[in-house]
């Protein structure tokens, strides 16, 4: 167990808890797999889906984060990571198993982050793919509210162009 990126972990999420323990195991794993250095531009790519405590040991440890734009949410409420490494095109999907021991919590921070990987996490192949670069956008203003935003947020709307809080969808289910 690397005590010294635990520390940096609850120092950057302001407390200990089970779910930045996951999130802290999944990085290290990640980081030996790819043999990481900390992600300084974004050839390490995390896929998170879930948006708990956990995401904040990926952002403190492998240098993932949502501003650089190599930490991407696809929300699915599970407790699952996966790592793209751009130049290899390498993959790791962690998914937390289903049989994690229900231990008090001081226990179970003790246990995510000390008990063999393959009782914590099962690896599986991704199940997105690596997402694109980030790319760079025009701005537009909108012809409602007069707030400028990026290109591929603006809708289109009595032949203007309106922001998405601006904008009405129409979605009848197609
Ligand atoms: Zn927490
Ligand atoms: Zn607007």
């Amino acid at each position: 167990m690397d005590t010294n990126a635990w520390n940096a972990a609850v120092a950057f999420h302001g407390h200990a808890c089970p779910g930045l323990a996951i999130g802290v195991r999944a990085a290290l794993a990640a980081r030996d797999h790819f043999a990481a250095a900390r992600a300084e531009d974004e050839q390490l790519v995390c896929v998170c889906e879930n948006d708990a405590c956990g995401v904040d040991g990926i952002q403190a440890i492998l240098g993932c984060t949502a501003g650089k734009g190599n930490l991407l949410f696809r929300l699915r409420g599970r407790q699952a990571f996966t790592f793209f490494e751009r130049k290899s095109g390498r993959s790791l999907r962690l998914v937390l198993r289903a049989d994690i021991p229900d231990l008090p919590r001081a226990e179970k921070i003790e246990w995510l982050l000390n008990a063999p990987e393959e009782a914590v996490f099962r690896r599986t192949a991704p199940r997105c793919g690596m997402p694109e670069p980030a790319r760079l956008f025009r701005t537009c203003v909108c012809e409602v509210c007069g707030e400028p935003a990026a290109e591929y947020a603006m809708r289109l709307q009595d032949g203007r162009t309106v922001c998405l809080d601006c904008f009405s969808p129409y979605d009848r289910g197609w």
